[in-house]
């Protein structure tokens, strides 16, 4: 970006809009921050945390760092997974006393995998309000770029430590259809690799999305029988931070197609039988029982779309 294009942004008519818009007192405010680039801050974010009597933070240091960035200078709550309890007492109190306070962690969404959700649950609770400000979070970052074909995708988040826990709990997951997204941690890449290719088949594909809108980004996608290779091949790999992107089951459509023949075939040979006629026989019946063959043909077109719904919906 040249210094003119960064010019032209600083005067953009959008950023009064975002000061013009409507940020309610006696609010919790949850505020999403960059996941490693810091310019993936949004303006209403920044803004809001302008704007704030507090801000509650996972960690002091690393929030105090990112504010300073953008020249922000707060009191901070520190609120993370040891203390959400408490805090959310304290910060009841000063919200009911009219404060507006923001709520943030680390890196990303609070509340998704990070510390959030028993504060947002208890200031709820107390008839308090919550506004949301959308912004980055690694699985939808990760998934964006992962080019996996499916609708859905289920959050599974960080797989157990222990490797007997993880086993099971993978093989819980065999028969999912939905596109899979897990957070792992650098130092245990290559267990979930391994554990992945022994609960799963070897040609199911998976993406690891490494160091997500940082200066080593990678997002490489490979059947599982390559994953623990791909991982060994540079040294680098160990490191930095990974979501890991498992493409779903396949959609079990031929059984439903047998199951879905077999009814229609109970249904012809009943209605056709109701009309005195035995099935597989020439059909020397007057015209209007004649007349009952469309309609079983219609049926069967209605239980097929009916099926082709409820399939389109699952995938
Ligand atoms: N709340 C965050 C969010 O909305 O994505 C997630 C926090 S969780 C404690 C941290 C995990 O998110 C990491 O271990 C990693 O799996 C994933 N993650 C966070 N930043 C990432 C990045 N830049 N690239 C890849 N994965 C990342």
């Amino acid at each position: 970006m040249t210094d003119q294009d960064s010019r032209a942004i600083s005067t953009l008519p959008v950023l009064g809009e975002t000061a013009h818009q409507a940020y309610p007192s006696a609010t919790l405010y949850i505020v999403a921050t960059p996941i490693g680039n810091v310019t993936d801050i949004t303006l209403r974010a920044l803004h809001v945390l302008s704007l704030v009597d507090a801000v509650a933070c996972e960690d002091t240091r690393n929030t105090a760092q990112l504010m300073t960035r953008f020249g922000l200078h707060k009191p901070l709550i520190a609120a993370h997974q040891h203390n959400e309890r408490e805090v959310a007492e304290t910060l009841i109190a000063r919200l009911q006393a009219g404060e507006r306070i923001a709520l943030v962690s680390d890196a990303g969404t609070p509340g998704v995998s990070d510390p959030g959700a028993r504060i947002v649950d208890a200031v709820r609770a107390a008839g308090l309000r919550v506004l949301p400000l959308p912004g980055a979070s690694a699985a939808v970052t990760a998934l964006s770029a992962s080019g996996l074909v499916n609708d859905q995708f289920y959050f599974v988040g960080f797989l157990p430590a222990k490797a007997k826990q993880r086993e099971n709990f993978l093989g819980t997951l065999r028969a999912v259809t939905a596109t899979m997204v897990f957070y792992e941690a650098p130092h245990r890449i290559l267990d979930c690799a391994v554990a992945l290719a022994a609960a799963f088949e070897p040609e199911r594909e998976v993406v690891f999305a490494r160091e997500l809108t940082k200066m080593f980004e990678e997002i490489h996608r490979c059947p599982l029988s390559e994953a623990e290779a791909w991982i060994k091949a540079d040294p680098h790999r160990e490191k930095g931070e990974f979501v890991v992107l498992l493409a779903g089951a396949p959609a079990a459509e031929d059984e439903q197609d047998v199951e879905a023949e077999r009814i229609l075939k109970i249904l012809a040979d009943r209605m056709l039988g109701q009309a005195g006629r035995q099935p597989g026989r020439p059909d020397h019946r007057p015209q209007e029982k004649r007349a009952l063959r469309p309609r079983v043909a219609v049926k069967r077109r209605r239980l097929i779309g009916d099926r082709e719904a409820s399939s389109r919906s699952s995938t």
